[in-house]
């Protein structure tokens, strides 16, 4: 069986500020209906990895200067941001980025903006992350800026959820997080997998967390891919183990 591919990154030079070449060649595909997992130390090429998909790069001097980048087959590299909202895929950022000043609810109302869509579907919409999240129901009148750190990173899970994605590019969810709370927030990630469907690529630092959770794996290691594999596989493997599961 074959799976279907929505993302594909095909090779990717990234380059920032002109002389500092920083992805070396990264190739990946994310199957739909999958979690997708980009793993590796800090300063790997994950939030890279992700911002060049996003097309966030700009902001940052970055840009590709060889590969491609295709979803559902069709080149995305150079559209921006809000227009690859609209074909399904959302980025949520690493460091979460809620609007401070605004509650938590009206944060996740930003997350609808970029659609069409009546006040009915938002309404609805809305309950299907309250369903998800029922702590954000409880803090929905609260500004962003004096919730939690776990309560700010399911915010922006949930915001990225108003715009309707196909697929949601995570970025380091478990920063910051005490362990229990890393869980719940995966735990979650796998429930809407699992339920409504949506496709994951996460970029995550805590190996053992995110193979436990995603199907597939892909080690960057000084922007390059160095190993790649089906979770368990990775999990077993004894280079895994002992350099990124601590355990040999
Ligand atoms: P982290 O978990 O710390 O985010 P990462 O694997 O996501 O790590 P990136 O943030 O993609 O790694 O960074 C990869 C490399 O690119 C690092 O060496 C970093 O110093 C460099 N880098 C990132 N942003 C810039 C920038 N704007 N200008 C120059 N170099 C950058």
């Amino acid at each position: 069986v074959t799976q279907d591919t929505l993302l594909e990154v095909n090779n990717i030079e990234v380059i920032y500020n002109h002389v500092i070449l920083v992805l070396k060649g990264v190739s990946l595909s994310v199957p739909k209906g999958g979690i997708t997992a980009l793993l590796g130390g800090n300063g790997a090429g994950k939030t890279t990895t992700l911002k060049a998909v996003s097309n966030l790069l700009h902001s940052e001097r970055g840009e590709v200067t060889k590969g491609n980048i295709r979803y559902r087959g069709d080149r995305v590299q150079g559209l921006d941001p809000s227009t690859l909202v609209k074909m399904g895929v959302v980025q949520v950022m690493e460091g979460r980025h809620c609007f401070e000043h605004l509650t938590i609810e009206e944060n996740l109302l930003t997350g609808a903006y970029t659609r069409g869509s009546s006040r009915a579907e938002i309404t609805q919409d809305l309950e299907k992350v309250y369903e998800y999240f029922p702590r954000l129901k409880e803090r929905r009148k609260s500004q962003a800026g004096y919730t939690s750190g776990g309560e700010q990173q399911m915010c922006a899970i949930g915001r990225a959820l108003m715009s309707r994605p196909e697929t949601i590019l995570l970025d380091e969810p478990s920063m910051g997080l005490a362990p229990q709370l890393v869980e719940q927030i995966f735990g979650i990630v796998k429930s809407l997998n699992e339920e409504e469907g949506y496709t994951f690529l996460l970029a995550e630092q805590n190996t053992n967390v995110a193979l436990r959770f995603a199907h597939y794996g892909y080690i960057l290691e000084s922007g390059r891919v160095v190993m790649d594999g089906p979770a368990d596989d990775l999990r077993e493997n004894p280079d895994v183990k002992e350099f990124y599961l601590g355990v040999s």
